[in-house]
């Protein structure tokens, strides 16, 4: 039996229960979880404002681990390596996932939301979702680059980001943090960074972006300004309001890139003419990212060309009160303190 921290009812607090150790099949490897991301989502999911799988679930999708067992089809992996955990589960058969975007498979469900997480102290998943997780990155940094970290790149990636091309990045929580090192790393020439929190715009100026303070500019002015005249060739809204929405398409030049990525639910109108057209600009919507692209994250994170130490920053045990508390004030926006579930050794 292990321990879990569990969805029993939506809209009430997570419940510590003891389950048995999950089953493992030919094709899978039983992780023991050391680090799990308590994530925004997950207090959607506590809420409700997802459909879930069926109840109890246990929640947590960032999660990093060592294999404890793998079944006998299992040749690429062996028990004790350190592994990281990609979140969708998908068929590897379907033609979206054969042309290589998994995340449109029609069978696919994720962990944490429509099949057991992480927040417990194992999990099954076929050995095709766990990736190495090099000594240089700790168990906690592991588990976060799971989700914001790699859907930043993917959206760079949707952007077609080419070398010396300017970006500008609205929002700079975790997702934008991690889109203004990678678009460098990447080959970006210069990033602009726009928030309303000066410490925000600090950090993003700490990792090489150029701040803009929309709380005191017109963050479309600025930028046209600090381009003289030209406009970016790639923006990504990170925030999902429909005014940062309309900005980022504005901000663009010729042959520019708008990427969307915050979940808006609301409409934003768009100038024709004036933004698209005549700039022959493009809107391109970003959702997940892809099991290919992380041992590339990996890859930059171990070189420290991706430093999400600064993100990181609480260690909560297995603890239903304590991850609840923690996803209270994800719901309340209190704070933005990244909080990671640590299992010792
Ligand atoms: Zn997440
Ligand atoms: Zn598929």
């Amino acid at each position: 039996m292990m321990k879990a921290v569990r969805l029993v009812e939506t809209g009430a607090p997570l419940e510590l229960q003891r389950i048995p150790i999950p089953a493992a099949g030919d094709g899978d490897v039983l992780v023991r979880v050391r680090a799990t991301g308590i994530c925004h989502s997950d207090a959607h999911y506590r809420r409700g404002r997802s459909p879930m799988g069926a109840l109890p679930i246990t929640l947590g999708h960032e999660v990093a681990g060592e294999v404890e067992w793998v079944g006998s089809r299992v040749t690429q992996l062996k028990a004790g390596e350190r592994v990281c955990l990609h979140y969708n589960i998908s068929c590897g058969e379907c033609g979206y996932c054969k042309a290589g975007s998994e995340q449109f498979c029609t069978t696919v469900q994720m962990i944490g939301h429509h099949l057991d997480g992480g927040y417990a102290e194992y999990i099954s998943v076929p050995a095709r979702n766990a990736i190495p997780l090099p000594e240089e990155i700790s168990f906690e940094e592991g588990a976060t680059l799971m989700c914001a970290s790699a859907t930043a790149l993917h959206a760079l990636r949707r952007g077609r980001i080419k070398d010396g091309e300017t970006v500008a990045v609205f929002g700079v929580g975790g997702l934008g943090l991690s889109a203004i090192q990678l678009a460098k790393a990447l080959g970006a020439g210069k990033v602009y960074a726009v928030d309303i929190k000066r410490d925000k715009l600090e950090l993003a100026s700490e990792y090489g972006a150029v701040p803009v303070d929309a709380s005191r500019l017109d963050a479309v002015d600025e930028i046209r300004t600090l381009t003289r005249g030209k406009g970016v060739d790639v923006a990504l809204e990170m925030i999902g309001l429909p005014r940062t929405m309309k900005q980022t398409i504005e901000t663009l030049g010729p042959l520019g890139r708008a990427v969307i990525v915050g979940l808006g639910q609301d409409p934003i109108e768009v100038h024709p003419y004036r933004t698209l057209i005549g700039y022959e600009a493009e809107i391109i919507g970003s959702n997940d990212h892809l099991l290919d692209e992380l041992p590339l994250l990996i890859d930059l994170a171990r070189r420290k060309v991706l430093d999400t130490s600064r993100v990181v920053s609480r260690s909560i045990p297995l603890d239903a009160e304590r991850i609840n508390s923690r996803l209270d004030d994800l719901e309340h926006y209190t704070d933005d303190i990244r909080a990671v579930i640590v299992q010792p050794d």
